[in-house]
């Protein structure tokens, strides 16, 4: 089935038809626990944090949408990936991307290192340092396709390649695609994950993480992991995801195309020092983009001429809002250096190439004229000076 028509159809969530209402929108069971007719055969739902139909319907519909054996809805989407790292023990090792989204990077960095779980950072644009890093101790290699907020572009296949090599668990947070634009699982991941807050929710409601593995023991792991550390999402939070992954196929092409639109006419302006975006033909990811996803997506880095420059575009600015976050119905426009990466050292970001002069632009769904218009006056102003 296409994957527009899954969207709309995400299939039995083993409980929706249950009252025989027929609702379309799928109830929110808004409820801590269940009562049990039998105290010896317990129901297939006995309490929220283990399990909830809402979430159930979320969790099914994600796994389907990636092609994976298990889907588990988290509270978020760093609680999503904390969670698969506990699939890991104290003295296990990581090579993951140098371009991690900026939280994720935290946690490897300073809670799980202190727990004991090691990681190495490599450019993973480049497989062969990917495959150099690997240890005995290795047992897991960990990207993000198109990185955030660089949008570099890594081989999904030669890193699934590679990790069937030296029998590690692949891992992709698959945020910034989502399944209508890439699906790693069958490229040969094991684990995707995903920030839900962004492009699957939407509309800048909710809060929420995903998680899916291609297998079913490894979910059963996950969701003992789930059930244990309890960072499990919400009923109405659950509710509000699967609203907002349905329109997933519509918002996401038509805010793509005003992306492939903006990114070129980015380019071409003369206060803009540098555009990156895998839709671009000079992206050094281009050709592998190509091949792994069916687009370029909708965010859009680019760096003014200096940090002056970028402080004057973002005050002058007004459709865009400036703000964390990205994947909304509304143009956002995020500032890595204060945001999304500010947990990252300033030297650690300046030689990842995150300089002070970048901004990161999630297109949302206002006219091209309109965007173009106000984003021209801001390029003006921080040319100008003024
Ligand atoms: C936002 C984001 C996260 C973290 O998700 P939260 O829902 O904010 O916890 C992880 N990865 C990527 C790529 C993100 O953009």
């Amino acid at each position: 089935m296409d994957l527009t028509t899954l969207l709309m159809h995400p299939g039995p969530s083993g409980t929706d038809r249950q009252d025989g209402f027929g609702d379309l929108a799928p109830p929110i069971h808004q409820t801590s626990t269940f009562a049990q007719a039998d105290p010896h055969c317990l129901g297939p739902f006995d309490y929220s944090r283990s399990g909830n139909p809402t979430r159930q319907a979320v969790e099914a519909a994600i796994a389907r949408l990636e092609g994976g054996e298990r889907g588990l809805a988290f509270a978020s989407g760093m609680a999503a990936i904390s969670s698969v790292l506990l699939l890991f023990s104290p003295g296990d090792h990581i090579v993951a991307s140098r371009d991690l989204y900026g939280g994720a990077y935290r946690a490897l960095t300073t809670l799980f290192s202190r727990w004991g779980l090691d990681t190495t950072f490599v450019d993973a644009t480049d497989v062969v340092a990917l495959s150099r890093a690997v240890t005995p101790r290795t047992r897991a290699i960990y990207v993000e396709s198109p990185s955030n907020p660089l949008l570099t572009v890594t081989d999904l296949a030669a890193v699934a390649a590679l990790a069937k090599e030296h029998g590690l668990v692949a891992i992709i947070d698959n945020t910034f695609m989502t399944p209508f634009l890439q699906r790693p699982i069958a490229l040969g991941f094991d684990i995707v994950v995903h920030s839900a807050t962004k492009f699957l929710g939407g509309h800048s409601d909710v809060v929420a993480g995903l998680a899916v593995t291609a297998d079913a023991a490894t979910g059963q792991r996950l969701q003992a992991i789930q059930n244990t550390f309890g960072a499990v999402l919400g009923p109405q939070d659950s509710w509000l995801t699967l609203r907002g992954m349905r329109t997933l196929a519509v918002r996401l092409a038509a805010e793509q195309a005003t992306a492939q639109t903006l990114a070129p006419w980015l380019a071409g302006r003369p206060e803009v020092a540098r555009v990156h975006y895998p839709g671009l033909p000079g992206h050094p990811g281009y050709a592998v983009h190509r091949r792994q996803a069916d687009g370029p997506g909708a965010v859009v880095s680019f760096e003014l001429q200096d940090a002056a420059a970028a402080d004057i575009f973002m005050r002058a600015l007004t459709l865009p809002r400036l703000a964390v976050s990205l994947g909304g119905v509304e143009s956002i426009l995020s500032y890595p250096a204060t945001m999304s990466h500010a947990a990252m050292p300033p030297a650690v970001r300046a030689e990842r190439g995150i300089s002070d002069a970048l901004m990161r632009l999630s297109v949302g769904l206002e006219s091209v004229p309109d965007l173009m218009e106000d984003l021209g006056q801001a390029l003006v102003k921080a040319a100008a000076g003024i």
